[in-house]
């Protein structure tokens, strides 16, 4: 909060709402100092067993508090939030709020950039829907439900596909039919694009240089995974595409795959295609090669001597060299790739396999810093290394809270 000279109070508090189909993650903000205020989440909406996690962290910060009871829909989810908030005398009610900021999924074409939400815009999210049905549905329940609570208040959408807007036409367009491509809204669109955004930005940081002067090769590793080739701070390649199934193996999706292996599963393994889909984006991946989707049970099985996480592993170290060497091929000139998420960030093993022969590109890791754990932005390549191996971590919430309050207040979007 900052005190104007009259004495009056300027809001600088900015809500973030991550709306999932049955949860919804927040976070409160001050972007006076980019503080967190709470964290939090209300998960299982629409059972008996909800469960509300609520973590204040404004003045040292309280003890965590959990409850569980039933949460009938998103709007009572808000509003136990509300209730947590005011708890620490942070309630959504305050002056000091400027804006509530949405994770929003899919922005398709139309959004290159943060919006406030009118109806207009809320209906052109919902046009979208056919191409993120698991997603946008979710998503606009949020912004409703935080509409109905603070009508006054700014509604920011901040689309995950909208940093990948910059991507040239021969990268986003699949080679299919054109007519039948655009009649359907089909081509690359790209996810995480919150997250690669800040992450190429704290990597040019990170080498005391302007984003317009650093290409990065970002890889953000987590449960999902995707990898995106910026050129002067834009997007100009990512591996996801149409929907978040495209690229690199995941914790349960399988990345890059023959489209025909679909209709062979039709065919020959008589599958619908509702399994299908479950398929390739619950059952494959690393839980389907080896059962297990966590890199830290993986790696531990490996230690043990278990061949089949081994081959897992190899498997998803291999699609992430490809995606490395793509996009080095892409960017003709790469500054730093760089790891983030959960994988990415915690990963020592994945780091150094995924470099490991890439001597010829200028990249090597340095065992001894890849080795250190630590929970900032750092590099682990030798100063020798022509090109820098980073690990940023990610801060999704923090870039949202950032480019709403940019975009209510008038100042510029950085971090
Ligand atoms: P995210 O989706 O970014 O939250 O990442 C979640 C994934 O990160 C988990 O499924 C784990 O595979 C991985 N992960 C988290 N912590 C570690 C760790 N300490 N070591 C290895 N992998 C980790």
């Amino acid at each position: 909060m900052t005190p104007t000279p009259t004495g009056a109070v300027t809001a600088t508090r900015v809500l973030v709402l991550n709306s999932g189909s049955s949860s919804l993650k927040y976070q409160l903000l001050d972007m006076d100092d980019s503080s967190r205020l709470a964290v939090g989440l209300v998960e299982r909406i629409g059972e008996e067993t909800s469960r509300v996690v609520h973590t204040p962290l404004a003045g040292g910060g309280a003890a965590r508090r959990e409850r569980t009871g039933p949460i009938a829909d998103h709007g009572a989810a808000l509003k136990a939030v509300a209730e947590e908030l005011a708890q620490d005398g942070l309630g959504v009610d305050s002056p000091e709020l400027a804006a509530i900021g949405h994770r929003v999924v899919h922005g398709g074409l139309r959004f290159t950039a943060p919006t406030v939400v009118t109806d207009e815009v809320l209906a052109e999210i919902e046009r979208l829907v056919p191409v993120a049905p698991l997603h946008n549905p979710a998503n606009i329940t949020g912004i409703r439900t935080a509409q109905a609570v603070r009508p006054d208040l700014p509604q920011v959408a901040v689309f995950d596909t909208a940093f990948h807007t910059t991507m040239p036409e021969y990268a986003a367009r699949y080679a299919i039919d054109v007519e039948t491509a655009d009649a359907h809204r089909i081509r690359r669109y790209g996810f995480h694009g919150t997250s690669h955004a800040y992450v190429s930005r704290r990597t040019a940081e990170l080498l005391g240089r302007a984003p317009e002067d650093v290409n990065v090769i970002v890889l953000h590793l987590g449960n999902g995974a995707s990898a995106s080739a910026v050129a002067g701070g834009r997007c100009v390649d990512t591996s996801m595409g149409l929907t978040p199934l495209e690229g690199l193996v995941m914790g349960t999706r399988s990345g890059d795959i023959d489209p025909a292996v679909t209709f062979h599963l039709k065919r020959v393994a008589g599958m619908s295609e509702d399994d299908v889909d479950v398929l390739l984006n619950k059952k494959s991946g690393l839980v389907g090669l080896c059962g297990d989707n966590d890199m830290r049970e993986i790696r531990r099985r490996i230690d043990e001597g278990d061949e089949q996480a081994r081959l897992a592993f190899e498997i998803y170290i291999h699609r992430l060299k490809k995606y490395i060497g793509a996009y080095y091929a892409v960017l003709g000139r790469v500054d730093a790739v760089v790891f983030t998420a959960g994988v990415g960030e915690n990963a020592a093993p994945v780091r150094e396999a995924a470099i490991a022969g890439l001597e010829e590109l200028g990249l090597v890791v340095d065992a001894e810093l890849n080795a250190v754990r630590s929970d900032e932005p750092r590099i682990v390549s030798p100063d020798y290394a022509r090109v820098a191996v980073a690990v940023v971590p990610t801060d999704e919430e923090l870039e949202i809270a950032q480019q709403t309050f940019a975009l209510v207040t008038g100042a510029p979007a950085e971090g």
